[in-house]
């Protein structure tokens, strides 16, 4: 996994991406018993560690430099290793920042491939299904296959952001479908921007099986 570097002055994290991010390690706690906390972990993005007792809760450390569209698209390739059994008793899962090359290498392909089909929600998978909320976007899922693709959706809806906030508009449209698709999509879009491996350009097919 490796972030995009876009070119674009990205503005300060949107307190839609922090509520999120936030909503989002809430779920990950109820549904798959994993407690987060923020670290400094030079070279390491995050580290998954499982306890020896399987009712107990794993634990997540994240690297304090790690954003929160990154922190999400983390917590979608962990539910993945989680769908995939790799959260054994006492091993820890290491994202490391570089390329990886322990005998690990297949293990978060394959949780690369899940993460993308449960992030679209096209996983065949039942436990795929419940361990993450896909999002169904048939708009957006083709637009941000490609890096120009990514590029140009994220200027555009940046662009009708500052326009919604200039144009005072927030005052009519605040609650109503259309912010909260915006605000939906923006999400989106940073994630992806963020680790283009959930891009559904980057072909593979989804575990089926079991
Ligand atoms: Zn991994």
């Amino acid at each position: 996994m490796a972030a995009e570097v876009t070119g674009i002055a990205v503005p300060a994290e949107s307190n839609t991406l922090r509520a999120e991010e936030e909503r989002l390690r809430g779920m990950l706690e109820e549904r798959l018993g994993i407690r987060t906390r923020v670290a400094s972990l030079p070279g390491t993005r995050a580290l998954l560690v499982s306890p020896i007792s399987a009712g107990s809760p794993k634990g997540l450390i994240v690297d304090r430099s790690v954003s929160a569209a990154e922190r999400i698209s983390l917590y979608v390739h962990l539910a993945a290793h989680i769908a995939l059994k790799h959260d054994l008793p006492l091993i820890t899962i290491v994202e490391s920042r570089g390329d990886v090359t322990s005998g690990d290498e297949n293990k978060h392909r394959d949780a690369d491939r899940l993460a993308r089909a449960m992030w679209w929600g096209t996983s065949a998978r039942a436990d795929g299904r419940e361990l993450w909320p896909g999002r169904r976007s048939r708009v957006l899922r083709p637009l941000l296959a490609s890096r120009p693709g990514r590029i140009g959706v994220r200027v555009l809806l940046l662009v009708l952001r500052r326009l919604y906030y200039a144009a005072r508009a927030r005052r009519f449209l605040e609650d109503t479908v259309v912010a909260r698709s915006l605000r939906d999509a923006l999400c989106v879009t940073a994630v992806v921007c963020a680790a283009p491996e959930l891009a559904a350009g980057q072909a593979g097919p989804d575990h089926s099986t079991a």
